[in-house]
């Protein structure tokens, strides 16, 4: 048996961070910048005001009080979006709105909500330093410096800067398109009747949708029979529009493992036994001409998942050209747990606070590897090295939340 260590390292060695493309803002979402991003013109591109209110020059407003305001002719009116040229004269005020630019000679707005509003002439009861409420130019960015690094992983605001700075199109490493299929001949489509001996088909659900939730694009492809041939068709049919593929069920020692006999003789994919529990039998390799990685898991539903948080997703990650680490805490144990010996358990469990704050984790009921309620209540995996059987209540686990 392997460890899951080994696996994984093979895992990492053997897919490759995808090749960097141009996609327009409105599909970059979610994908991985691939290129330094610099700003062609300094943010904001000129001196603008932060508020609506009066652009004046200061020493003309100093004086103004409460019981004592200042009042100047309103020459002007100017609104965000106008570029004609503006000034302020000695004892004048120019009415300004948030984001317009400043007018040559004020040195300061004066908020509205310190003057009686006046269109013609206004009556101003606080006085404004110089520089007040007024946004510089380059404050936000100078021009020519970088606003996003490459490998930065773009959200709303990644999005937003992008925007910001006139950009239409970036240069980003694309989400993977992962293409999910289930396996075995007992499965039925959730919606539709049980027959005898048959279950719904929750992996091909469950997978893609933590495909989804990876950052990457899942596709579900349904499920396929026991049938090695037509696995092998509904492969070849599914390998164009993918650049991983997961399959579910099928791997194990029994008879009718279609994936396995499919899979084995092309030599490409390898399947063995990973000290792990839940999902000791993994197989793992390359497809097609385009050598597309394969992540065949095992069927029963929690071994499927957790083969995926633990294999799976680091591999997507390090397609889309970030780090493959996987995310995890420390917390101590609310009861005593037991794990088998030579195995690598990831049990499933809540997370909680302690009264002291500390993290607590506690192990939900039903830790068979069929047990998917179980799963679906958890919100953390337990992981117990190969070497420990018992842990006594309090003891300090790692954990991986999920
Ligand atoms: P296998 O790995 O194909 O031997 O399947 C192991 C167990 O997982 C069996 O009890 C299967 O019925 C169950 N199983 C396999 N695939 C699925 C699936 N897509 N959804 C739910 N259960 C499954
Ligand atoms: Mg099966």
């Amino acid at each position: 048996m392997r460890s899951v260590d080994e696996h994984l390292a093979e895992i990492l060695a053997t897919v490759r961070t995808l090749a960097p493309l141009e996609l327009e803002l409105e599909r970059s979402l979610g994908t991985t910048l691939a290129e330094d991003v610099m700003t062609p013109v300094e943010l904001p591109p000129f001196d603008n005001s932060a508020m609506d209110g009066y652009a004046v020059r200061s020493e003309d407003v100093r004086r103004a009080a409460p019981g004592s305001p200042v009042t100047l002719p309103v020459v002007d009116d100017v609104a965000a979006g106008d570029g004609a040229l503006y000034a302020v004269g000695p004892g004048h005020a120019v009415r300004i709105m948030t984001g317009a630019p400043m007018p040559a000679g004020a040195d300061a707005v004066v908020p509205v909500e310190w003057t009686d509003g006046g269109k013609t002439a206004v009556a101003i009861t606080r006085s404004a330093p110089a520089g007040h409420a007024i946004r510089r130019a380059g404050e936000d960015v100078p021009k020519g410096e970088v606003v996003l690094r490459a490998g930065m992983p773009i959200g709303a605001a990644q999005l937003g800067i992008l925007a910001g700075v006139g950009r239409r199109r970036a240069l980003v490493r694309p989400r993977p398109r992962v293409v999910v299929l289930s396996t075995g001949a007992e499965l039925v489509e959730p919606g539709s009747m049980l027959g005898a001996g048959q279950i719904w088909d929750s992996n091909s659900f469950t997978l893609t949708a933590a495909v989804r939730e990876a950052g990457a694009e899942g596709f579900r492809a349904g499920v396929v029979p026991d049938d090695a041939a037509v696995f092998l068709d509904q492969l070849d049919a599914q390998l164009v529009r993918a650049d991983a593929v997961i399959t579910s069920g099928g791997v194990s020692m029994g008879a009718y493992e279609p994936v396995k006999e499919a899979l084995g003789p092309l030599g490409t994919v390898r399947f063995q036994r990973v000290a792990m529990q839940p999902g000791m039998p993994q197989g793992f390799g390359v497809v097609g001409d385009d050598e597309v990685p394969i992540f065949a898991l095992p069927g029963n539903p929690v071994s499927s998942f957790v083969s995926f948080i633990l294999f799976v997703r680091p591999a997507l990650r390090k397609m889309q050209g970030l780090p493959p680490e996987i995310a995890t805490v420390r917390a101590t144990t609310a009861t005593a747990l037991r794990s088998p010996p030579g195995k690598r358990s990831y049990l499933r469990a809540t997370l909680s606070r302690g009264p002291d704050g500390a993290s607590v984790v506690s192990p939900v009921r039903g830790q068979g590897s069929h047990q998917l309620a179980a799963l679906a209540a958890a919100d953390a995996l337990v992981v117990v090295p190969e070497d420990v059987t018992d842990l006594p209540e309090g003891a300090a686990v790692e954990v991986i939340p999920l």
